[in-house]
């Protein structure tokens, strides 16, 4: 089992954000969120990666049972065990391609950065400034820098909104191709009903 997710809720100021929700994700499965925007899966998304903690109910990723770990102990298994695609990227704009690649890197799990830029297709552009890149350059950098540890999840947020439709299917279809090399779970939180299609595991929120 990689997610154990039991009767979880999240409240801001006795406002419902998510509503008793229990849910399992098997090893190596895939999973999208699927739901308008404003649903929770931003928020679902942080929840399961430790980023927020639930107002009740438990969340396990693997044998961690998030109730039972300290914020460093949260945080050193979200660094050895995830990998995070965001919808705004986040990459450095004044290093390079290879150096965003580089910076995320952290030795232990570690892709060899040269065979990444390789298979991603980024070797032209691998010494360019970030703030030079076109977006979908750019995305594949962001994909680089989330695979570099090899996560054994990757989340990813949003990935192809804003994008054209074939742009959409590049990004997806490159996202489940790397998450099959590292044999990392996936799981993709979206609005978007083109990607539907792609998994065969939906929750809808
Ligand atoms: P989605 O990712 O589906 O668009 P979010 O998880 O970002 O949805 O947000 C769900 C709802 O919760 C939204 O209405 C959002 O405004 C609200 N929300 C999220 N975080 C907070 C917060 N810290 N304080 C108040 N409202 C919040």
């Amino acid at each position: 089992m990689l997610f154990e997710i039991k009767n979880i809720k999240y409240e801001v100021n006795d406002t419902k954000i998510i509503s008793e929700k229990s849910f399992k994700i098997n090893d190596g499965q895939h999973l999208l969120i699927h739901g308008p925007s404003g649903c929770g899966k931003t928020t679902l998304i942080n929840l399961l990666s430790g980023l927020l903690k639930p107002t009740s109910g438990d969340i396990a990723f693997e044998n961690y049972i998030y109730s039972e770990l300290n914020e460093v102990e949260i945080d050193n298994l979200r660094f050895s065990n995830f990998g995070f695609i965001f919808q705004k990227l986040h990459l450095i704009g004044h290093l390079n391609a290879k150096q965003n690649i580089q910076i995320a890197s952290n030795n232990k799990n570690s892709l060899n950065v040269e065979n990444l830029i390789q298979t991603l297709g980024l070797k032209a552009i691998e010494n360019k400034m970030v703030k030079n890149l076109s977006f979908g350059e750019s995305q594949r950098v962001a994909v680089a820098r989330c695979l570099v540890n090899s996560p054994k999840v990757i989340f990813a947020d949003e990935p192809t909104s804003g994008l054209d439709d074939s742009n959409a299917k590049i990004v997806i279809d490159l996202i489940l191709k790397q998450a099959k090399k590292t044999e990392s779970s996936l799981i993709v939180s979206t609005h978007d009903q083109r990607i539907k299609n792609f998994f065969s595991d939906v929750l809808e929120m």
